[in-house]
């Protein structure tokens, strides 16, 4: 059993003034992946996590990029691995955010970080930064109190996550040996609630797809061939219709032949938690009811239940005003999300 470092309590305390300083100075940096735009914000805030990695006592701190995606944006990788016996530990996270629009949402401007209330509020803020900078922080302050780790440590951080991820799929992929470990500690998630931190053993998979139904060879006018023209959009909705019953049960055959539930400890743990439906429906949700199989427990239904759901509808006419266009195509994108041993 490792124990904390006596020093460690009061050297947060003393440095917690400084961190939040650079935590917002991390926020500042515009890293949004998808627009070519911040191309230069990207690398300065991959520069600035390894300075930090330096600064901290990390080894081997390279920047990375997969041969197959020159044009990705850099993963940075670190390591300190000098716990002979002890567990590896490899942290995962990402440096890049999501664009801020729409801007007029924002009370305070989204790059320029501010704290109201005791909450945090910029860009990346609790995606994927502040996690991130929280176990930066951890481990140096570990290295600062003790002069070394209790165990092995791997930094992985990438700036595709909110864009695929390509780069960081192909280098796992081809460096499993680099970067094996016991044990992958995973940033980008939350707290079940505030005061309470949650370590998050495990995220539903997910299939993408996309249903094509293909109508009459060309468009048509429902003035005259609307009665007798296929609309694929009907079809569409029909499919759609078939996958789910009202009761929130997926009707693929077979779909779920390999569903494995959580365990009797997992679900008595989760009963445990403070969870308020109510609450939950009128504030994060803001929906009159909630839907799916109530049967399973909303904590079940969004954790341990695989899903089917509708993402969009591409197709005929969504321009503002009307235009009377029977399809030649429809489709939809659906996402399924998968629990352990099912098989897409
Ligand atoms: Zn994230």
């Amino acid at each position: 059993m490792v124990s904390i470092p006596a020093e460690l309590p009061a050297y947060l305390d003393q440095n917690a003034d400084r961190f939040l300083s650079e935590l917002k100075d991390l926020l500042r940096i515009p890293s949004v992946s998808t627009l070519p735009a911040h191309r230069p914000d990207m690398e300065r805030a991959h520069a600035f996590l390894a300075e930090q990695m330096r600064a901290m006592g990390m080894e081997n701190i390279q920047r990375l990029l997969p041969k197959e995606r020159p044009q990705g944006e850099p993963l940075l990788y670190a390591d300190w691995l000098h716990a002979p016996g002890a567990p590896t530990l490899l942290f995962y996270g990402h440096y890049d955010v999501q664009p801020p629009d729409p801007l007029s949402e924002w009370l305070t401007p989204p790059f320029e970080p501010t704290v109201r209330d005791g909450n945090l509020y910029a860009r990346g803020a609790s995606d994927d930064k502040g996690q991130v900078f929280a176990q930066v922080k951890a481990v140096q302050a570990w290295m600062q109190t003790s002069g070394r780790l209790p165990v092995n440590v791997k930094f992985l951080l990438e700036g595709e996550e909110e864009v695929g991820g390509e780069g960081v799929e192909l280098y796992v992929r081809q460096h499993h040996d680099a970067l094996a470990c016991d044990c992958a500690v995973v940033s980008d998630t939350a707290f079940f609630a505030p005061g309470l931190p949650s370590l998050d053993v495990g995220l539903r998979g997910m299939v993408y797809a996309e249903i094509e139904v293909q109508g009459p060879s060309r468009d048509l006018h429902s003035g005259m061939y609307g009665g007798v023209a296929p609309n694929p959009f009907e079809a569409l909705a029909r499919i759609i219709v078939g996958l789910k019953s009202v009761e929130g049960k997926i009707l693929i055959p077979g779909f779920y032949d390999h569903v494995q539930p959580p365990n009797a400890a997992e679900l008595e743990a989760w009963k445990r938690l403070p969870f308020d439906e109510n609450a939950y429906r009128e504030q994060e949700l803001g929906s009159a009811a909630l839907t799916g199989e109530q049967q399973y427990s909303v904590l079940e239904r969004t954790w341990a239940r695989p899903t089917l759901e509708v993402h969009g509808m591409p197709g005929g006419f969504t321009g503002p005003g009307s235009k009377t266009v029977i399809p030649a195509h429809a489709s939809a994108k659906i996402s399924m999300r998968l629990v352990p041993d099912q098989r897409p």
